[in-house]
C-alpha cells in the first residue's frame, strides 16, 4: 500500500497564471481507486467526525474502490447535496483529511480529491440524477426561500424532495450565490454549479432572479400576501468591509467582491465578447489573507497584471485561507508582504492609485480570535507601487431584510439571530448560512441549510396539525 497520497494533476503554474480555466485537472479512474486502495475503513471512523455534514466517507470509499459508482454518489448525496462544489472547494485539511489516522504517520486519504472524483463521474455518466417533479406532488405547503447560494440551495433541495413547493427569489440574475459571484472559474468551473441547479430545478424548484427581498416583497408580505407557509433567508454577507483609511475613494481601488463579481458574472476576463470590462494596471495590491484576497490576486494575475502582491498585517502562520490556494498562489508567481499594514493610498493629479503607503507590524500576544494581534513598528513606513488595490478584508450582512424584517431580531454586527435549527424570532421565518455566522464556509453554510430544512417541515406539519396556535 503506497504511503503517500496519489498527487492531483495539475495545469502548470506558468500556463494556468494566463487563463481561466480549472488549475487541478481531477483524477482519472485508476488513480480514484488506487487512492481509495488506501482507505483502512476504520471501525471507528474519526474521518467522519471532521465532516460538518457527517457524510459516511468510509462507506462512499468503500462504494468507490468496489466500482460500485452508483452507491458512492448516493451516500454523497444523501448528506451533501452538492459533492462537486465541497469536492473542491472545502477546506478538507481543517475537517475530515485532519482527523484521517493516516495522517498520524504520514498523508491523510485524499478524501475531498475522490469525493470530486465520484460526483464528477456521476456527472458524465448521468447517475444519481434527481427525477422530474409532477407540480401535484408539491402539495405539502409553500416556502420561500431567500438567497440562492449554499444556504438557500441546500433549504429548497431538502424541502423540495420532501414534497413541498419551493420558490427561489434572489437578487442577482444568476443563481448559485457566491459559488456563481465569488469563488473563480480556475477553482469552481461555473458549468458545476449550473449543473447542480438545473437539477433543483428538475425537482421542481423555482427560481425568480433580479428579485431583491426587502424591496420587490418584504418578508412579511411573503407570508402574509403571497401564501408562503414559510421563509427561509439565506443572504449571506455580501457587503464588503473597507479600511477607511485616505485615498479609498481613488480610481483603481475596488473592493474584492465587486472585483470577483465583475470577473466571474459578468464574464469580465472575455472582454470584448462581453460587455463588462475590468480595469486592471500593471501592478496590483490586494489587502488581506483569506480565501477572497487570494482568489482576488489569482484573478488579477490573470487578467494581466504584470506583479501581484498580498499585503497582510499578520505572518503567514495566520493566514485564514486555504492552504492548498495559498501554495498555488505562490506557484503563480503572487508575493505576498507579511507583517506590513497599509495606512493610505496614494494617487496621481487624475485620481488614480499609484502606490500604497505601508507600516510593518510585529505579533503581540494573542487577541479574542486566539491568533496573535499585530503591532505597529514606529517609523517604518514605506511605499509600494500599486495602480490597483483590491481590499479583502471582510464583508458584513447586508441591513435590508433586517431592517424591513418587523419581529425578526439581529445582533450587533447585523447577523440574524436564529437557534441551532435556523429559527429567528419571527414565527415562520428561518435563517441559515453567512447571513447568521458571518462569513464562513460552504459547508457550514449547507449544514444550517440542513438543518433549517428539516425544522421548517417540522414547523409546518405541526400548524397544519394545530391550525389555531
Ligand atoms: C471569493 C470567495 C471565496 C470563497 N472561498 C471559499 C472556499 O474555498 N471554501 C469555502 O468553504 N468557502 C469559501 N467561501 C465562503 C463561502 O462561499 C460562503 O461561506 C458561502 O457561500 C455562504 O453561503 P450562503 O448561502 O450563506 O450565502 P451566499 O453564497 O453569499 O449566497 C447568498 C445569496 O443571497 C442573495 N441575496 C442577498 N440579499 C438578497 C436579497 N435581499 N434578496 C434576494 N437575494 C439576496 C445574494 O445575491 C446571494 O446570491 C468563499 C467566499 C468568497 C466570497
Ligand atoms: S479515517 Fe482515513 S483511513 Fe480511516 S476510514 Fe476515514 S479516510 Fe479511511
Amino acid at each position: 500500500m503506497p504511503v503517500d497520497r496519489h498527487p492531483m494533476p495539475e495545469q502548470p503554474a506558468g500556463v494556468r497564471n494566463k487563463n481561466f480555466d480549472e488549475v487541478a485537472l481531477g483524477y482519472d479512474l485508476e488513480t480514484a481507486f488506487a487512492e481509495a486502495g488506501r482507505c483502512l475503513q476504520c471501525q471507528n471512523a474519526l474521518c467522519q467526525t471532521g465532516c460538518p455534514v457527517n457524510i459516511d466517507i468510509p462507506r462512499f470509499i468503500k462504494n468507490l474502490r468496489e466500482k460500485d459508482m452508483a452507491s458512492s454518489i448516493a451516500v454523497l448525496k444523501s448528506k451533501n447535496s452538492l459533492p462537486a462544489v465541497c469536492g473542491r472547494v472545502c477546506p478538507q485539511e481543517s475537517q475530515c483529511e485532519e482527523k484521517c489516522v493516516l495522517g498520524r504517520r504520514g498523508q491523510p486519504i485524499a478524501i475531498g480529491r475522490l469525493e470530486r472524483f465520484v460526483a464528477d463521474y456521476a456527472r458524465e455518466q448521468q447517475l444519481g440524477l434527481a427525477p422530474a417533479a409532477a407540480a401535484e406532488e408539491k402539495n405539502r405547503g409553500k416556502v420561500a426561500i431567500v438567497g440562492s447560494g449554499p444556504a438557500g440551495l441546500t433549504v429548497a433541495g431538502d424541502l423540495s424532495r420532501m414534497g413541498y413547493g419551493v420558490t427561489i427569489f434572489e437578487a442577482l440574475h444568476e443563481p448559485g450565490g457566491v459559488l456563481m459571484y465569488g469563488i473563480p472559474q480556475f477553482r469552481l468551473p461555473k458549468e458545476i454549479v449550473q449543473y447542480e441547479i438545473s437539477q433543483l430545478k428538475l425537482l421542481g424548484v423555482k427560481i425568480e432572479v433580479n428579485m431583491v427581498i426587502g424591496r420587490s416583497y418584504t418578508i412579511g408580505e411573503l407570508l402574509e400576501e403571497e401564501g408562503f407557509d414559510a421563509v427561509f433567508i439565506g443572504t449571506g454577507a455580501g457587503l464588503p468591509h473597507f479600511m477607511n483609511i485616505p485615498g479609498e475613494n481613488l480610481n483603481g481601488v475596488y473592493s474584492a467582491n465587486e472585483f470577483l463579481t465583475r470577473a466571474n458574472l459578468m464574464r469580465s476576463y472575455k472582454f470584448p465578447f462581453v460587455a463588462t470590462p475590468l480595469v486592471v494596471g500593471k501592478k496590483a495590491a490586494v489587502i488581506g489573507a483569506g480565501n477572497v484576497a487570494v482568489d482576488a490576486a489569482r484573478t488579477a494575475k490573470r487578467l494581466g497584471a504584470d506583479a501581484v502582491s498580498i499585503v497582510y498585517r499578520r505572518s503567514e502562520k495566520e493566514m485564514p485561507a486555504r492552504n492548498e490556494e495559498i501554495e498555488h498562489a505562490k506557484e503563480e508567481g503572487i508575493v505576498f508582504h507579511l507583517l506590513t499594514y497599509p495606512v493610505k493610498i496614494i494617487g496621481n493629479d487624475k485620481g488614480w492609485a499609484t502606490a500604497m503607503e505601508c507600516v510593518r507590524m510585529e505579533l503581540g500576544e494573542p487577541d479574542a480570535s486566539g491568533r496573535r494581534s499585530p503591532k505597529e513598528i514606529k517609523n517604518s513606513n514605506f511605499l509600494l507601487d500599486a495602480d490597483t488595490v483590491i481590499v479583502a478584508i471582510g464583508q458584513g450582512p447586508n441591513p435590508l431584510i433586517p431592517t424591513t424584517t418587523k419581529g425578526m431580531d439581529a445582533n450587533k454586527r447585523g447577523n440574524i439571530i436564529a437557534d441551532e435549527n435556523g429559527r429567528t424570532t419571527r414565527d415562520g421565518v428561518f435563517a441559515g448560512g453567512d447571513i447568521v455566522t458571518g462569513a464562513a464556509t460552504v459547508i457550514s453554510a449547507m449544514g444550517a441549510g440542513k438543518a433549517a430544512a428539516k425544522s421548517i417541515h417540522e414547523y409546518i406539519m405541526s400548524k397544519r396539525a394545530n391550525p389555531d396556535k
